[in-house]
């Protein structure tokens, strides 16, 4: 059985490229009926926290990406938190040191440091360390140890040995043993390091294909050897490029958003997010581009993803985002459009079912014209200042127009006379004012358009009306005409 894992170091915020390997891993995990864990690599103990898993965990429920095993979900291979885990790597460890596979390494940190410069310049093709620990005798241990000092627990790694992967993404690959070198498994402090916990964790937890992101890959070899020196069968590898920005740079703050949360905060759709990032790097064997998580489980496949960088664009997405949009229901989009108004301060805290109505309205006026949800305070100023300003010379043009004060008189008699302003009203009094009057079309609409709101382009004029409703349309007519 296909089994895949998602394995995030909380250390910051989730990135748009671990979403990303996150949902190839989950997409593949389905469309083979197998099982998606997700585990927590806090191995940097400085670098982890607490509030980072939490907030990594969210951003994936958020996203739809649910897991069958791990963190949160729990399972036979538990714990799922490397700091957890002590015990089961020391295991492993131990026993790499009774086969003599590994060895205590008691070099200073200026002991080491002084060694790289000298291989460096003895241009040795034992890059790092040259195994100086790795046969210490009794005495030269018990030395060390009497001058108090702290191994490190190194692997010994076979020399001229050619590592080989066969990478379900980037075809075969090679790596040279002595360019690798005897390598710390175990800091001093007693904790393994993310090389070594990885295998002993995807080798327990039953991984079948590690799907992670390219920057993984040069540690690959290293977790090749442990696999070796520990007798594991070793899993598949399928490493995903990374995703640059439209500048085709690894992608960071300089490019906008980067975080799921900073998505979510703006007001983007999880469905659109999840729809977009699994285009960045697989592509369908059609040119459709919206699916649904289920059409992507069905449809996704490693054989299909690019050793190519993907290239994010951010206009893209915020097209995709508008389609998802525009499909939502519009009590969606007014429950996510509520806190960005409540921020703007354009409505109070409290919001009673009427308000709610109002708002509804108001969402569905502009839902339309969104990319995503917290543009919604910009799009909708128009309802709130009443003391119109025209925009420009332009509109300035439009309300000197011969026929604007018989439009002002027949729109405020309208309104006057009707019972209930709403889309109705809105779309029955061209028709009648146009008949009235003698104006059509543009004549009829754009001086109108112009004295509600001051400008030429806009939501639907029916459904302005119907914002406004009485009060603000008169209160507006008779501002722009003194
Ligand atoms: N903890 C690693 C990271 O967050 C993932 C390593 C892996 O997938 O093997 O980048």
């Amino acid at each position: 059985m296909v089994k895949v894992r998602f394995a995030p170091s909380p250390t910051g915020h989730l990135h748009i490229g671990g979403a990303r390997t996150a949902l190839f891993n989950y997409l593949f995990a389905k469309k083979h009926n197998g099982k998606f864990l997700v585990r927590i690599e806090d191995t940097d103990l400085v670098r982890s926290s607490v509030e980072s898993e939490r907030v990594i965990i969210n951003d994936l429920k958020w996203l739809g990406i649910n897991w069958d095993e791990g963190i949160d979900a729990g399972g036979e291979n538990g714990p799922y938190r490397s700091t957890e885990r002590r015990e089961i790597y020391k295991k492993y460890v131990d026993k790499l040191l009774e086969e003599d596979k590994a060895y205590y390494c008691y070099c200073t940190q200026e002991e080491l440091e002084e060694e790289r410069k000298r291989l460096e310049e003895a241009n040795s093709d034992m890059l790092g360390y040259s195994g100086k620990c790795s046969n210490l005798t009794e005495e030269q241990i018990k030395k060390y140890e009497a001058e108090g000092r702290k191994p490190t627990i190194r692997l010994r790694v076979p020399k001229d040995q050619i590592i080989e992967i066969d990478d379900i993404v980037r075809g075969h690959v090679e790596f040279d043993s002595n360019g690798v070198g005897d390598f710390i498994i175990v800091k001093s402090d007693g904790i393994p390091v993310y090389n070594f916990a990885v295998v002993v964790d995807d080798y327990l937890m039953g991984i079948t294909h590690v799907i992670r992101a390219e920057e993984h890959l040069s540690n690959t070899p290293r977790q090749i050897l442990i696999y070796d020196a520990l007798g594991f069968k070793k899993p598949q590898f399928a490493h995903v490029s990374l995703i640059l920005g439209h500048d085709r740079t690894k992608m960071s703050k300089r490019h906008g958003a980067t975080w799921v949360e900073q998505y979510r905060d703006l007001g983007y759709l999880p469905e659109a997010i999840v729809n977009f990032l699994a285009l960045m790097g697989w592509s369908p064997e059609t040119e459709e581009e919206f699916f649904t998580i289920d059409e992507l489980i069905s449809q996704f496949s490693l054989e299909r993803v690019s050793k190519n960088p993907a290239v994010f664009d951010n206009e893209k997405l915020n097209w995709m985002n508008s389609q998802y949009i525009k499909n939502a229901s519009l009590e969606r989009i007014t429950d996510m459009a509520i806190p960005h108004l409540k921020k703007a301060g354009f409505i109070g805290e409290e919001v009673d079912g009427e308000t709610y109505e109002w708002i509804k309205k108001m969402v569905k006026a502009v839902k339309h014209s969104l990319d995503y949800v917290a543009q919604i305070t910009e799009k909708v100023k128009i309802f709130f200042n009443d003391e119109i300003s025209p925009e420009n010379d332009e509109t300035l043009e439009v309300l000197k127009g011969e026929q604007v004060p018989q439009l002002m008189d027949a729109l405020i008699s309208k309104v006057n006379e009707a019972d209930v302003i709403d889309e109705e009203f809105g779309k029955s009094v061209f028709k009648t004012i146009g008949k009235e009057t003698g104006i059509k079309g543009k004549n009829l609409f754009m001086p109108i358009r112009v004295m509600l709101t001051g400008q030429m382009h806009g939501p639907e004029l029916y459904d302005i009306i119907s914002v406004l409703g009485k009060e603000k349309i008169i209160k507006r007519i008779n501002w722009i005409r003194e």
